[in-house]
């Protein structure tokens, strides 16, 4: 038994693309055992690896007699592992199934780990989380030894391969683990069909929020659905020696419903301040645009309930990044902002009229989330900013943000490329070759984008020149035009010119009318005239970037403006609720509460 009282709940989900769960897992909190285990393995074999290890692992643990749990679960484990492997052997659709194990046993002031695989235990203390289990995947451990840096592990095509696993081999080799807990720490052990579809900072706000192990569980689960839900979900949430709730917290409920009372409100006010003709609402729902206000109020009302930002957070992310993959432009999300901000504002205001109590409670909280709504949208724009920084990279133009802020008005045009005037049967040989890459360009039209043709006859034309240089600037702010910066201009636009580039070589090549050293003299040609472009295409594109950088700096400021409000509304909110405990406030009394689940 776990000396200090303990409560605990498990949720799990198949997500939104698998069609079974291959996650199991229980929870017992009077014995304080919890585990999670994780299968894989082709035709169904999955789920059946996760539940025999489940019910290995229980019976195993259910019966030990406590003298020594850590050389217990070890057991238990190897034992579990034995089984699946045996099982797998009957049937040859179950060849290979295996599964990740994660089980903790609660002592006093400790919790005991034994892992396999990468389905992770965190701690919460406060408002920090922490991974306590380093997962056994192959690229964890070239992590660990520094073969590969976090930011290639994070984006690794084999970073779900396991290195260890329970069932692949007749044994396994259990990682023990214990960490030191203390009253009001929660843990949480969780497949990686959270761990990848919600964000650390997503869990981080659901675990330092408020609620019981059951809505943070839930509430994960969500999460994980919000991100993607591209793989089965499962989380179990241990809360160690829960603390009674505190008055602050039955104030939050409070707050919460008389929030949730509003969510039709809030959607009409919405609507009155133009967000059913909001190009980023109107995305969201394209039936019904006023939709957003309603999905807004209600994660609003999710977030005081309790106690994090993680449902709007979510929302304003998936929303933001949805949004700029379409091409749709900042100023649009920062109107939407603008509206919801007004909305949250009046809704707010009008609640103050018949009950000033609740309104004083409520508008910091609100005033909260909408930053951290606004948040939420200038970490979509870093990532953006990066991803466009990183493929100029990968093309070879280092250049800085900062140095692009400085050069804003050093203008194209660069230097022509000079270059010899081209021989006349360099130009025939040229001409042959666009005449070869137009015909196969026709016979695959339908595939080809009209980019690529545009490309290849650009830079046709700046090969054959007559005058001793290849302005690439010129083609290139031709190719690049009027466009603005966003992702369907610009990676479009280099994958046509590397296309083109290709293409226009492979005519080149297949021109056998003339001497090998007239084709190789017309490929040098034509890589200098490409490579010229190219160049120049990306200088075009970090100053055309800077537009984005501006938004970028936009956010920053309102977001550093907003914080300040925030610490200043959370002073007022302590002092609010300082009042409300000494009861200094006559008059006003919580109403009382219902079924502790809250408004839904
Ligand atoms: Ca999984």
């Amino acid at each position: 038994m776990a000396d200090v009282p303990s409560s605990g709940h498990g949720q799990t989900h198949t997500g939104l693309v698998r069609e079974q769960n291959e996650d199991a897992l229980f929870v017992e909190p009077a014995r304080g055992l919890y585990a999670v285990f994780d299968g894989v393995g082709g035709h169904s074999a999955g789920d059946v690896a996760s539940a025999l290890a489940r019910d290995v692992v229980h019976a195993a643990l259910v019966e030990h007699d406590g003298s020594d749990w850590p050389g217990a679960m070890s057991t238990a484990l190897v034992r579990a592992s034995a089984d699946v492997y045996a099982e797998a052997q009957r049937r040859a659709e179950r060849r290979g199934m295996g599964t990740t194990a994660v089980v903790v046993k609660l002592l006093d002031r400790r919790a005991l780990i034994a892992h396999v695989g990468d389905s992770r235990v965190y701690r919460c203390r406060g408002g920090e989380v922490e991974q306590v289990t380093v997962d056994h995947t192959v690229i964890a451990e070239l992590l660990a030894q520094g073969v590969v840096s976090q930011a290639e592990a994070l984006e690794h095509p084999y970073r779900n391969v396991l290195s260890r696993n329970l069932g692949g081999q007749p044994s396994t080799d259990p990682e023990l683990t214990e960490v030191d807990l203390r009253e009001g720490d929660c843990l949480l052990l969780c497949s990686d069909g959270l761990s990848d579809y919600a964000s650390f900072d997503g869990i981080r706000r659901v675990l330092t929020g408020g609620g019981g192990a059951e809505l943070k569980a839930k509430s994960l689960v969500d999460l994980a659905l919000r991100g993607g839900g591209g793989d089965n979900v499962t989380a179990v949430v241990i809360d160690y020696g829960a603390p009674a709730p505190r008055r602050t917290q039955v104030m939050r409920t409070v707050g919460a419903r008389t929030w949730a009372a509003e969510v039709d409100s809030f959607a009409s006010e919405a609507r009155r301040l133009g967000i059913s003709t909001n190009p980023v609402a109107m995305a969201f729902a394209p039936d019904e645009p006023g939709r957003l206000g309603v999905a807004v109020a209600e994660a609003i009302a999710n977030d005081l309930q309790h106690t994090t930002g993680a449902h709007l957070w979510t929302l304003a992310e998936s929303l933001a990044r949805d949004w700029f993959a379409r091409g749709g432009e900042f100023k649009d999300v920062r109107e939407l902002l603008d509206i919801l901000r007004a909305a949250a504002q009046q809704v707010v205001g009008g609640i103050g009229l018949h009950d000033q109590q609740s309104a004083d409670m409520l508008e910091p909280a609100i005033a909260r989330a909408m930053v951290v709504g606004e948040i939420a949208v200038g970490t979509v724009l870093a990532g953006r900013l990066r991803g466009i920084e990183e493929e100029l990279a990968a093309r070879g133009v280092q250049r800085r943000w900062t140095d692009a802020f400085a050069a804003r008005h050093a203008t194209l045009p660069l230097e022509p490329v000079p270059v010899e005037p081209p021989t006349p049967d360099v130009v025939a040989c040229l001409e042959a070759a666009l005449g070869a890459v137009e015909a196969q360009l026709r016979e695959t039209s339908t595939e080809e984008p009209g980019v690529v043709i545009d490309c290849v006859e650009r830079c046709h034309r700046a090969c054959v020149e007559q005058a001793g240089a290849i302005d690439g600037a010129q083609v290139a702010s031709d190719l690049f035009g009027t466009r603005l910066l966003g992702e369907p201009a610009i990676a479009p636009l280099l994958q046509a010119m590397d296309r083109a580039r290709l293409l226009h070589l492979a005519g080149v090549n297949s021109v056998t009318q003339v001497e090998a050293v007239v084709r190789a003299a017309a490929a040098r040609r034509l890589v200098t005239a490409h490579h010229a472009i190219g160049s120049a295409v990306a200088r075009i594109v970090v100053e055309a970037a800077q537009p984005v950088t501006d938004e970028l700096l936009e956010v920053k400021a309102a977001a550093n403006r907003l914080r300040s409000e925030i610490s200043a509304n959370e002073e007022r909110m302590a002092r609010l609720e300082n009042q409300y405990d000494d009861k200094t406030l006559p008059g006003w009394e919580p109403p009382k509460l219902g079924d502790e689940d809250g408004p839904r």
